[in-house]
């Protein structure tokens, strides 16, 4: 059995650099596990849209990548979708801590992104949270040790961060900014600084947001080098 999984991991990784988003017409032309294809198919997921068609490819090269594109586009399964196959090649167990991290700026967002996480994620093994605030903190808090895949919005994250011994994302793998653009806006500016100096600089970054955010020094703060830009039906 697990060999078997060991060469299925194997072959998914050595379509990674032959991907052509141009000859994608459905989630089966990529090169994706069984268990995120069959959970996509599950929810009527067959035909990806332009953003996931254009993104998922680079992400699953481990590019970073700002991906702008309008909403309603399906941005979120371009993010979900490399995060789920990201854990499942690095054969991610729970005892792992969280190796992604999803940042959205209201609780309202973020429950939607963790809500379509559940549901094409429904057949592999990572455990999700939601980390919003508007709950009682200790009950997060006891629970936060063995999330996988944490999607929070910036206040409460930070919160935890600074007041939560038991959490620990040291080996985070991917960070992904939904909205990004508002997420990094004046409002969360002091926030998302104090975040980012907690997280390891070695790690994937996608940020995706309905509008191109090419400030440089955004793109600093987040050590972001040579991100791809991907964005659907835009002049670069
Ligand atoms: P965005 O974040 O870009 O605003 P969402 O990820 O919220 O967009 O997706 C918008 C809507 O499109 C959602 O209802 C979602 O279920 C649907 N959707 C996303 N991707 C697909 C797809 N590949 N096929 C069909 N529906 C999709
Ligand atoms: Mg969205």
């Amino acid at each position: 059995k697990r060999a078997e999984e060991d060469s299925a991991i194997q072959y998914l990784q050595s379509q990674y650099s032959t991907i052509n988003p141009e000859e994608i017409k459905t989630f089966k032309d990529l090169p994706l596990s069984q268990k995120t294809l069959k959970g996509l198919k599950d929810n009527n997921y067959i035909t990806p849209t332009d953003i996931q068609r254009q993104a998922i490819g680079y992400a699953l090269q481990g590019k970073d990548i700002l991906g702008a594109a309008k909403t309603g586009s399906g941005k979120t399964l371009a993010f979900l979708v490399p995060i789920l196959e990201l854990l499942f090649c690095k054969k991610w167990t729970r005892l792992d801590g969280v190796g992604a991290l999803v940042i959205s700026p209201t609780r309202e967002l973020a429950y939607q992104i963790y809500e379509t996480l559940r549901k094409v994620g429904h057949l592999h093994d990572f455990s999700a949270g939601l980390i919003i605030g508007g709950q009682n903190l200790k009950f997060e808090r006891k629970r936060m040790d063995q999330i996988n895949i944490l999607i929070c919005t910036p206040g409460r994250l930070l919160q935890h961060m600074d007041e939560n011994p038991l959490f620990d994302c040291s080996q985070l793998q991917i960070l992904v900014l939904d909205e990004a653009d508002r997420c990094l806006d004046m409002g969360f500016q002091t926030t998302m600084n104090a975040i980012i100096e907690n997280l390891p600089p070695k790690r994937q970054t996608l940020l995706f947001s309905a509008t191109q955010t090419k400030s440089v020094k955004d793109l600093a703060r987040l050590s972001l080098s040579f991100p791809t830009y991907v964005a659907p039906h835009e002049q670069a």
